[in-house]
């Protein structure tokens, strides 16, 4: 349906609104530039802006996205805007003044818009996400502070107000700027209209920054950054990927070569390098508030590492098919449980019947699946404290710390059970009946290393599998190999239902 309705779009409304924007954002630069005709090129202005928040508001209504609230207060925004420039047309010139009070309403509402998207697009607190913005906040917050609103504060003739508001312009900016990054690095879908937004976001940031740098003088480049602006946004509201604009998705994998890293790493450096521009200067009134950026900016860079480290350390324990723990770490919390004096540590081994037998008659897929939903139920079946690990193709393992035997037998049997009682989808609406033998042992009761306490299950699980398979044999029960000379060979397969013929 998605695709239907972004393809049917004829003409494309968008593409038009963003070239109406653009011939007026250019057409009132070039009026302005030659001072000729200011009224109609006020009347330009104006009109764009109340055009932009008719349309958001309109579309909106008429398209009912979901999480319309984020439009909505984003037309909102743009409406605050023209009343902001109606007012200071209609004389409201005063600084600060009623125009001020519409301008600087803009930047609640967009931030409003903003949240409401990056809560739909990317729910949570994305650690990393955070970080990433973070490093980037600060750093552009630094060089604001020092170069924008440092030295609009140091106008001593200014009353309070008026340097209230005058700081709070690039403050309202830089706060966009932290949600907009995080909305650009959280993840979702990154849809035309998601794109068009942040443009917009852009050229609005854009033309503060120049007008607060150059104010009069920079006049015809901050307006034609602000109705690009109007030009950007509206055109987002009018493609037709708006209604996905809030699309959940996932945040993108995060690999210690990425371009953010590297990003990240030029961004942190501009706190250093301010440091070294303002000693050039002989200005050294910042370096209070510059050694602190720096403090920050380290502890955010230790932190992102001390998630990057976690995060690789996650891959490196965890089996990727099942998410149970890998062999290697099994063994390494084996030794350390094993070191503990006063306490037993039982093992519980485990090895799918006849595993091969899914495989070569439903595909390795539907092996894989059966593999997963055994995993499943030995985690339902373990206890908060036990660790349970993928120790090979389709053996697992369980730790049991402060185990007796009689305690491990009941748990080893209990698993049994579990895993019997249910059938797995083997594909095809085929479901296929699972079976598990399963070899336990205590240690120090079976054996006297942690090494010899696998071993020792090890033999039990195939004393369990020569039995006759599907059940639990304990190590201190396993048959002598005199016994257990004479008896039968592995049981056949039992005879699948007649579905697994069918589908096979
Ligand atoms: P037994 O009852 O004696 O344990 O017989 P079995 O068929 O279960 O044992 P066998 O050792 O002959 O076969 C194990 C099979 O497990 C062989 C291998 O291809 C398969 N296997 C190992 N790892 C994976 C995996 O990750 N996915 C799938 N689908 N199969 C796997
Ligand atoms: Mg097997
Ligand atoms: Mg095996």
């Amino acid at each position: 349906m998605t695709t239907v309705r972004e393809h049917d779009a004829k003409p494309p409304v968008w593409a038009l609104f963003a070239v109406f924007g653009t011939l007026t954002a250019v057409g009132f630069v070039a009026l302005k530039t030659t001072g000729d005709v200011p009224v109609l090129a006020s009347a330009l202005y104006t009109g764009l802006a109340a055009i932009t928040a008719g349309v958001i508001l309109a579309v909106t209504h008429r398209r009912r996205p979901p999480g319309r609230r984020g439009w909505y207060l984003l037309g909102a925004s743009q409406l605050a805007y023209a009343l902001g420039d109606t007012a200071y047309l209609a004389g409201a010139r005063a600084f600060p003044g009623l125009a001020d009070v519409c301008y600087l309403m803009q930047y609640p509402l967009i931030i409003g818009a903003l949240v409401t998207f990056v809560r739909r697009r990317a729910p949570g607190w994305q650690l990393t996400t955070m970080f990433d913005a973070g490093i980037m906040a600060i750093s552009a917050g630094l060089v604001s502070w020092v170069y924008l609103i440092g030295p609009l504060t140091a106008d001593e003739g200014m009353t309070a107000t008026a340097r209230a508001v005058t700081i709070a312009y690039p403050v309202g900016d830089l706060l966009v700027l932290v949600i907009a990054l995080r909305l650009l690095l959280g993840g979702g879908a990154r849809t035309p209209s998601f794109l068009l937004l942040l443009g917009g976001l852009v050229t609005m940031a854009g033309g503060d920054t120049v007008y607060t740098l150059a104010g009069e003088t920079g006049d015809a480049w901050s307006s034609l950054l602000w109705l690009m602006t109007y030009a950007l946004f509206g055109a987002a509201v009018l493609h037709p990927s708006m209604h996905r604009i809030d699309e959940p998705g996932h945040a993108r994998p995060v690999g210690p070569a990425s371009m953010r890293l590297v990003g990240l790493g030029a961004v942190s450096l501009l706190a250093p390098v301010v440091l070294l521009v303002q000693y050039r200067r002989g200005d050294v009134s910042d370096v209070p508030v510059i050694a602190v950026a720096c403090a920050l900016l380290f502890l955010l860079v230790l932190g992102r590492m001390a998630g990057l480290v976690a995060a690789q350390h996650r891959i490196a324990v965890t089996d990727a098919l099942t998410g149970l723990t890998t062999r290697g770490a099994f063994e390494e919390r084996l030794r350390v449980e094993a070191g503990r004096r006063h306490r037993a540590v039982g093992v519980i081994l485990l090895d799918i019947d006849h595993f091969k037998h899914i495989n070569d008659s439903f595909g390795h897929p539907a092996g894989d699946r059966v593999l997963r939903d055994v995993a499943r139920r030995l985690r339902a079946s373990a206890r908060a404290g036990d660790l349970v690990a993928r120790y090979g193709g389709e053996e697992f393992a369980l730790l049991v710390s402060d185990a007796d035997e009689p305690r491990l037998a009941a748990l080893a049997e209990r698993i049994r059970r579990i895993v019997a009682a249910g059938s797995v989808d083997v594909g095809g609406g085929v479901f296929r009946g699972v079976t598990v033998s399963i070899g336990t042992a205590v240690l120090p009761g079976d054996a006297g290393t942690p090494d010899e306490l696998v071993q020792v299950a090890d033999r039990a699980l195939y004393a369990a599998k020569r039995a006759g398979r599907d059940r639990v044999v304990a190590a201190s029960h396993r048959p002598a190999a005199a016994e257990h000379e004479g008896w039968p060979e592995p049981v056949p397969l039992p005879r699948p239902r007649r579905t697994e013929f069918e589908a096979a």
